[in-house]
């Protein structure tokens, strides 16, 4: 047997070519990236013809490689599949052979919960907050274009969710004292705890939206935009430690907020390596632009060092750090930013 829609995904992969029989379909290997000759066949090959409680194998042929396994529905997404019908094919099957293979099954493809943000006491005072911290007149509405959700429990209401993901008392702490940023994937909400006495206990809190937190979850924070893959130019990852950070080097920054192709990050909490990488893969990146909106009081060391240690996994045509010469990061008012770029690479 064959499954249709699995098939039909690893067909559409780059460098996809089925077995003259179509039992197999070789493609261009997630793992190490194939090899960098033009015109090369792919060399990784999965096994499509298969036997009912049969999982689909796959192996790297390339010697430096040589990656073999199950194919999963993590597999799966590392090559760029996020449709879930797709998903739910190979995670049943796998299942049926037996339920440990798909142990711990996450779709990290977007999805779409509803936000909002009603005109109410707590509301004002976060909006209020915002606004003096930006130096913006953001109305509820100019909030959606940033994906951020001032309430947590309006925001679980209005997505028809019931199960919290912590204690009733810490959930109440969060939804009177953080301002909640969409993650990338859609699939947290990051509290950013706005009081001084910090309420909460943290600066951030990562809130599963549909369930316990999983660790291993890449909690960014992205500003909504587009990255195309088709477009000539590299593409320019903007990151900064934090959400206002970023927001204010996008509005006030003064570089690359009109470039087309561009994503705008916050790590919230992750190392710069660990963001980039995932980014890189995530996308399919070859050629990258890097823009990193610093803290102050990160010395450039930590940049070359970073730069160092991700230099032979991707191409990095160019590489920024920016500072903030008025203040500590860049989640100021515009008259607070004054940036200074130093070109790395
Ligand atoms: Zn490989």
């Amino acid at each position: 047997m064959i499954l249709p829609k699995v098939a039909a995904f690893l067909e559409s992969c780059p460098r996809a070519k089925p077995s003259g029989d179509y039992t197999q379909i070789s493609l261009a290997c997630p793992f190490c990236g194939d090899s960098q000759k033009q015109n090369d066949h792919g060399h990784f090959s999965v096994k499509i013809e298969i036997g009912s409680r049969e999982p689909m194998l796959y192996q790297c042929f390339r010697a430096d490689c040589g990656k073999k396994g199950v194919l999963t529905t993590d597999t799966l997404q590392l090559l760029g599949c996020t449709d879930m019908e797709t998903l739910m094919e190979l995670a049943n099957h796998n299942a049926d052979i037996d339920v440990r293979i798909e142990k711990g099954f996450t779709v990290k493809s977007v999805r779409n919960y509803e936000m909002v943000n009603l005109s109410i006491s707590d509301n004002k005072e976060k909006l209020k907050y915002i606004n003096r911290r930006l130096g913006t007149d953001f109305e509820y509405g100019d909030l959606r274009n940033f994906k951020i959700q001032l309430g947590l429990y309006e925001f679980l209401n209005l997505n028809g969710i019931r199960r919290l993901a912590f204690k009733k008392e810490f959930c109440d702490l969060l939804d009177m004292y953080c301002i909640g940023f969409m993650s990338m994937y859609r699939d947290y909400l990051i509290c950013r705890d706005i009081t001084k006495e910090q309420m909460t206990g943290r600066r951030y809190t990562m809130y599963r939206i549909s369930g316990k937190p999983n660790p291993t979850d890449m909690k960014l924070y992205s500003i909504p935009g587009n990255v195309t893959l088709l477009e000539p130019t590299p593409a320019i990852i903007n990151i900064a430690e934090g959400t206002f950070s970023i927001i204010g080097a996008y509005l006030y920054g003064g570089y690359g907020h009109d470039a087309v192709n561009s994503v705008w990050l916050a790590n919230c909490g992750s190392g710069y390596q660990e963001t980039l990488l995932h980014v890189v893969k995530q996308y399919g990146l070859t050629d990258v632009r890097l823009n990193i909106w610093s803290d102050s009081e990160i010395k450039m060391r930590k940049y070359e060092l970073l730069v160092k240690s991700v230099q032979n996994r991707m191409r990095l045509s160019e590489v920024n750090v920016f500072y903030n010469e008025k203040a500590e990061d860049f989640g100021q008012p515009k008259k607070f930013v004054k940036t200074n770029r130093v070109r790395l690479v």
